[in-house]
């Protein structure tokens, strides 16, 4: 019997998440307990706001199991505030705040402004063929170091603009981290690549 996917359900937008996964008919568990995250083939952690994801997980017991699981190469999915929780650095953190780390990458919060706080856009994912994906941005971070055990994923167009460029995807290993939401847009492909890393 295969166990489900776990989205951590502590804040943010876990339920559209568990909705993504239904759609691509995979189970999936909300988790909010140490139970509950050791009966999951695979994490997702939702997009949401990582100052208030921090303190829930350590209020929850959860902060430094999940920190484990990561180390011992449980799959792992972050969107935005997820991918902040899973970066090794960030940049613009509130005093105090942590992630969980286990991607070699920097990410810096809020990176895109009060004025393009949203935006929708269009891009290229690697290991997916079948046309780009429709990324969602909000109050989104952007990757701004890729060490040398992460792999670059999406990136936005080089339109000249002071994001022309910027990486918003990274894979490594069995961790994979995206700036955008594909959960709010009914971009299930991103959910179908995480559930074969997780299932496999
Ligand atoms: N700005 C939020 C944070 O720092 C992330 C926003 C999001 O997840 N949509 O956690």
């Amino acid at each position: 019997m295969t166990l489900p996917i776990g989205v951590l359900a502590l804040q943010g937008d876990f339920r559209e998440h568990a909705a993504a996964l239904a759609r691509i008919g995979v189970d999936s568990l909300k988790v909010r307990t140490v139970l509950e995250l050791n009966a999951v083939s695979g994490l997702i952690i939702p997009g949401g706001e990582s100052t208030v994801m921090h303190k829930l997980s350590v209020t929850y017991g959860l902060f430094e199991p999940i920190r484990q699981k990561i180390q011992s190469g449980l799959p792992v999915f972050g969107t935005c505030a997820g991918l902040i929780m899973l970066s090794d650095t960030i940049i613009d953190g509130i005093v105090g705040q942590e992630t969980f780390g286990g991607l070699d990458v920097e990410v810096k919060r809020n990176a895109f402004g009060h004025q393009t706080d949203s935006f929708e856009i269009d891009l290229d994912f690697a290991g997916i063929d079948d046309g780009p994906v429709h990324a969602a941005f909000i109050r989104a971070p952007l990757i701004t170091r890729v060490g040398p055990k992460a792999r670059v994923v999406a990136q936005l167009p080089e339109d000249g603009s002071s994001h022309s460029g910027g990486v918003v995807g990274v894979q490594q290993e069995n961790l994979l981290g995206i700036s955008f939401h594909p959960e709010v847009t009914g971009e299930d492909r991103i959910h179908r690549l995480f559930a074969k890393l997780a299932l496999a």
